[in-house]
C-alpha cells in the first residue's frame, strides 16, 4: 500500500495544528511545521522539543519559513489555516507544488468539504478531510472524501489516525457537519429552541442533558441501540407524530425505518432492528 506515513508536515500552527502536532509527537512521528506566525512557531517548536528531550520520544520537530521547506519530505500534509475557503484553495496548489508525488495532503476544516478544494490541485486521488475535535479529550476524527480520493488514501488516513490512538470517524458520502458535528447539531439545535422559546430553563436543559448520558454512558449504548431498544414501530409512530404536528418535511421519518418496521424488523423485542440480537 504505497509508502508508509512517517513524515507529517503541519501546515497552520493555530489551536488544532498545535494538538496535532503534540499528539503527533508522542507517537513518535517526524514532524515539520510552517505557519506565518513566526515568533509563535519558534516559541511552540522550542516547547515540543523539549517534551520530546523530557519523555525521552524518537520522534523529531522543525520549524520552517517557506511552505516548499516544510512539505518537501513529507508522506502527510495537514492543513489548519483559519476557516476560509479562498486562505485553504490558496494555499493548497503551493502545497501540492513543494510536495512530493506520493504525499496525501489533508484539510482539517471543520466545515468545507474536501471537494470544494480539490479542483485547484493535480493529486486530486490524494486529498481528504480529516477533522479532529480536542485531540486530548475527544480521540475521534471525522474522515471524508473528495470526489476523486482514491481508497489508499482513505485507508492510510484511517490507518495514521488509529495509529495516533485517534478513532476515525468513516463519512461515507460527502455530509455538510460530518458525523459527529452533524449529531451535535441536531441536539444543539433543538436546546436552543427549548430555551428560546421559553419552554424550560436552560439549566432543566443541561441537567436533562446530562442525566440522559449517564443513562447512555453506564448502558453502553448509542442511539441506534437505544432505539432498537425502544422499539422502531413506537420510534416511527413518535417521528409521526412530530410530522403530523409541524408538517415540516424535515421531521417526516425516513422510509427506510418504514421498512424496516413493515418487515417486522422492530428491534429487540422481535430479535432485529438496526442490529441482529438472534445471534446471541
Ligand atoms: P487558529 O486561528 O488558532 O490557527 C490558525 C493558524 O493558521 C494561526 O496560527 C495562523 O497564524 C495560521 N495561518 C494563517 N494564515 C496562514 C497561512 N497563509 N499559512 C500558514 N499559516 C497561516 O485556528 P484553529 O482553531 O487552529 O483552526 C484552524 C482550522 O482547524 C480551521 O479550518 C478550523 O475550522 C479547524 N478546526 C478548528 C477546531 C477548533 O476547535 N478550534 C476544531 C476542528 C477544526
Amino acid at each position: 500500500m504505497g509508502k508508509e506515513i512517517k513524515n507529517i508536515s503541519m501546515i497552520g500552527t493555530g489551536y488544532l495544528g498545535k494538538q496535532i502536532i503534540e499528539k503527533s509527537l508522542l507517537y513518535n512521528y517526524s514532524i515539520k511545521a510552517f505557519d506565518i506566525d513566526k515568533a509563535d512557531l519558534d516559541e511552540f517548536t522550542d516547547k515540543m522539543k523539549r517534551l520530546i528531550k523530557d519523555k525521552g520520544l524518537k520522534s523529531n520537530i522543525s520549524q520552517h519559513y517557506t511552505i516548499e521547506e516544510a512539505v518537501k519530505d513529507a508522506d502527510l500534509i495537514i492543513e489548519a489555516i483559519p476557516e476560509k475557503l479562498e486562505l485553504k484553495r490558496e494555499i493548497f496548489p503551493k502545497i501540492d507544488e513543494a510536495a512530493p508525488p506520493h504525499a496525501i495532503i489533508a484539510t482539517n476544516s471543520s466545515s468545507i468539504p474536501i471537494s470544494k478544494i480539490e479542483d485547484v490541485v493535480k493529486r486530486r486521488d490524494k486529498v481528504l478531510n480529516i477533522h479532529f475535535y480536542d485531540l486530548f479529550t475527544m480521540p475521534l476524527a471525522d474522515i471524508m472524501r473528495g470526489t476523486q480520493t482514491s481508497e489508499e488514501t482513505f485507508e492510510k488516513g484511517k490507518k495514521w489516525l488509529e495509529s495516533i490512538e485517534i478513532i476515525p470517524l468513516e463519512v461515507k458520502k460527502e455530509c455538510y457537519g460530518f458525523v459527529l458535528n452533524r449529531i451535535w447539531r441536531a441536539i444543539k439545535k433543538d436546546c436552543l429552541k427549548i430555551w428560546a422559546g421559553g419552554y424550560a430553563d436552560l439549566k432543566t436543559v443541561d441537567k436533562a442533558w446530562t442525566t440522559f448520558c449517564q443513562f447512555f454512558i453506564k448502558n453502553e449504548l448509542g442511539p441506534f441501540q437505544f432505539m432498537d431498544r425502544i422499539g422502531l414501530d413506537v420510534v416511527y409512530d413518535i417521528e409521526m407524530s412530530y410530522f403530523k404536528n409541524s408538517s415540516n418535511l424535515d421531521d417526516k421519518p425516513p422510509d427506510s425505518l418504514k421498512e424496516l418496521v413493515e418487515r417486522g424488523d422492530k428491534g429487540v423485542k422481535t430479535g432485529k432492528g438496526f442490529y441482529n440480537y438472534n445471534s446471541k
